[in-house]
C-alpha cells in the first residue's frame, strides 16, 4: 500500500507518497523502540529533560515550514496553523520539565520499620494512533508526556497527515528508535495495538472502539478521545452579538473539522430569533477561502469524500422537511470547499441530531428553558465540549453542575483546548485516563509499590 496526502484546497497537488510500513515494517518499528526502552529510561531526568526541550527548540526554528505544511496537507487555515505551532512548542516546553516532577509518594510501613514507597514507572513501548485534524498537536500532545516519563513512542499518523508527523519526528532527533512513525492506515494501526505495551487513540467513534476492545483483549492500557457532537447553549439574556460570533467560529472555523466544534445550538426562549438571525450573518460573513490566506477561517475539507457526507446530510435533511438558513452550496471552486450551514427545523429522527458530520454545518434548536437546553444538550453519548452563552451566573453555575460534558466552556466557543489541564469527553466521546496536563504523566505509568526493610531485624 502507498500512504497518500493531498492538498485539500488543491487536490491535484501530491503533498506526499510513500510505501506504508505494512505489518512486518510496524512490527519491526516496536522492537526498536523496545529495544531502546531501558537507555531512554536510563538516561536521567536532567537529559530526557534537555532532549525535550531541543525538540521545542527545533520546532520554533522551522516554525514558518511547519505552518506552510500544516496548511498545505491538512487544508487548515493559516491562523489555525500558526496557533497548533506555537502550541505544539508550548506543550513540548511544558513536558520538558515533567522529568522532574515526583513519581510517587513515602508512607509509613503499617509494622512500623522501614519505608513503603510508590513509585510510577513508564510501560515500555507506547503506541500513539492519531487523526488528521491536529497533525503536530494531537502526535505532541501524546508523545511528549510518554516520552517525559520514560517510554519510548511509536507514532501511527492518519494517512492524510503524514507528512507532517514524518517531518516532526525528524526535526525532534531524538536517539534513534525512541520516537518514530510508522506510515500507513489500518493495517499498520491494527498491528501496533498487537504489540505496543499501552495505547494512546484519537479518532473517529468507530475506529476508537476497535482499537479499545483490541487493547482490553490484550490487557494493555489504552485510552481513546472520540468524535464530538458538541451543543452550544443560548440563553436570552446572552450578549446575542458575542454569542453569534462564538459560535459562527466554533461552527466554520477550520471548517467544522475539530472534535470540539458546534454541531448543534440550543436557543433558549426568546434568544432563538435574534440568535437565528445574527449567526445566519456570522455565517454568510465566513465565505469559504484559500487557507493560506492570513484572513480565512473557513478552508477545505480533508477530502471529497467528506464533503460529499456533509453534503448528502444537507439534502436529506432539506427534503424531510429542514430549512437551510445560512450557506448549504458547494463553492464552484477546486478544492474541497463548503459554505458554512445552518439548519432549522431539522426532522427529530435526522442523523445530524445523532451523528458528527465533521464538517461546518450545525442545526439551530428551540428549548423553552434552560432545564429542556440541557436536557436536549445531554441528549447525545458524543459529548466532549458544551458551550453556554449567559450574563446569568447562577445559571452557569447550574449548567456546570448538570452538563454531562468534559468541558464546559461559559461565554467561549466549544473549540478551543487548554493543554495543561485534563481534556477528554463524557459517555462514548471517551474511554480511559485523560489526556494532557498531570494526567497524561498518571496514563503514561504505572504505579509500583516498593517496600524497603532493614536487613535484620531491629534489636
Ligand atoms: P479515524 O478514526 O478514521 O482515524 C484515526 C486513526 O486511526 C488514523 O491514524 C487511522 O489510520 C487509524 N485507524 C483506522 N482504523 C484503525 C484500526 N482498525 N485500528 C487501529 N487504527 C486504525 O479518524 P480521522 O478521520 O483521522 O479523524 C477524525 C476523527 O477524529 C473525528 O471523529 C474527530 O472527532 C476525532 N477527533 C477526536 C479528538 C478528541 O480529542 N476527542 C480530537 C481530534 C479528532
Amino acid at each position: 500500500m502507498t500512504v497518500t496526502s493531498h492538498n485539500p484546497a488543491d487536490p491535484a497537488d501530491l503533498v506526499l507518497a510513500r510505501p506504508a510500513f505494512e505489518v512486518a515494517g510496524t512490527v519491526r518499528a516496536v522492537e526498536s523502540a523496545r529495544a531502546r526502552c531501558a537507555d531512554w529510561i536510563a538516561l536521567g531526568a536532567a537529559a530526557r529533560s534537555v532532549l525535550l526541550t531541543r525538540v521545542a527548540e527545533a520546532i520554533e526554528a522551522h516554525a514558518a515550514e511547519l505552518v506552510d505544511l500544516v496548511v498545505r496537507e491538512v487544508g487548515k487555515p493559516l491562523a489555525e496553523a500558526r496557533g497548533e505551532v506555537t502550541r505544539t512548542c508550548a506543550i513540548w516546553r511544558y513536558y520538558a520539565q515533567a522529568p522532574y516532577a515526583p513519581t510517587g509518594a513515602v508512607h509509613e510501613t503499617a509494622a512500623g520499620e522501614g519505608l513503603l514507597l510508590t513509585r510510577r514507572r513508564p510501560h515500555g513501548v507506547a503506541a500513539l494512533i492519531t487523526p488528521w485534524n491536529f497533525p503536530l498537536a494531537i502526535p505532541t500532545w501524546k508523545a511528549a508526556p510518554a516520552l517525559a516519563v520514560g517510554n519510548t513512542v511509536v507514532l501511527k499518523p492518519a494517512p492524510e497527515a503524514t507528512a507532517c508527523a514524518l517531518r516532526l519526528v525528524e526535526l525532534a532527533q531524538l536517539p534513534e528508535g525512541v520516537f518514530s512513525v510508522v506510515p500507513g492506515g489500518v493495517e499498520e494501526g491494527r498491528a501496533l495495538v498487537d504489540v505496543a505495551d499501552v495505547v494512546s487513540f484519537t479518532g473517529s467513534t468507530t475506529v476508537g472502539r476497535a482499537v479499545i476492545a483490541a487493547a482490553t483483549a490484550r490487557g494493555v492500557p489504552v485510552q481513546a478521545e472520540m468524535g464530538g457532537l458538541n451543543a452550544a447553549i443560548v440563553l436570552p439574556d446572552a450578549d446575542i452579538e458575542q454569542a453569534a460570533a462564538d459560535l459562527s467560529a466554533a461552527i466554520a472555523g477550520y471548517a467544522g473539522q475539530k472534535c470540539t466544534a458546534t454541531s448543534r445550538v440550543i436557543a433558549v426562549g426568546a434568544a432563538y430569533e435574534p440568535l437565528r438571525d445574527a449567526l445566519v450573518k456570522a455565517l454568510d460573513g465566513i465565505r469559504p477561502a484559500d487557507p493560506s490566506a492570513a484572513a480565512t477561517v473557513c478552508g477545505p475539507l480533508i477530502s471529497s469524500a467528506a464533503r460529499d457526507r456533509v453534503v448528502r446530510a444537507i439534502d436529506s435533511a432539506r427534503a424531510t422537511g429542514a430549512t437551510v438558513v445560512a450557506g448549504g452550496t458547494v463553492p464552484q471552486r477546486a478544492g474541497w470547499f463548503l459554505e458554512p450551514t445552518l439548519l432549522t427545523d431539522v426532522a427529530d429522527e435526522h442523523p445530524l441530531h445523532t451523528e458528527e458530520f465533521f464538517g461546518p454545518i450545525a442545526v439551530l434548536l428551540r428549548a423553552v428553558d434552560i432545564d429542556e437546553a440541557i436536557a436536549l444538550a445531554n441528549a447525545t453519548p458524543h459529548t466532549l465540549a458544551v458551550s453556554l452563552h449567559t450574563r446569568d451566573l447562577d445559571a452557569a453555575l447550574t449548567a456546570a453542575d448538570r452538563l454531562d460534558a468534559g468541558m464546559i466552556r461559559v461565554n467561549a466557543p466549544s473549540s478551543g483546548v487548554d493543554f495543561h489541564v485534563p481534556f477528554g469527553g463524557t459517555k462514548a466521546a471517551s474511554h480511559g485516563a485523560r489526556e494532557q496536563g498531570t494526567a497524561a504523566l498518571d496514563f503514561f505509568t504505572a504505579t509500583r509499590t516498593v517496600s524497603l526493610l532493614p536487613s535484620a531485624a531491629s534489636q
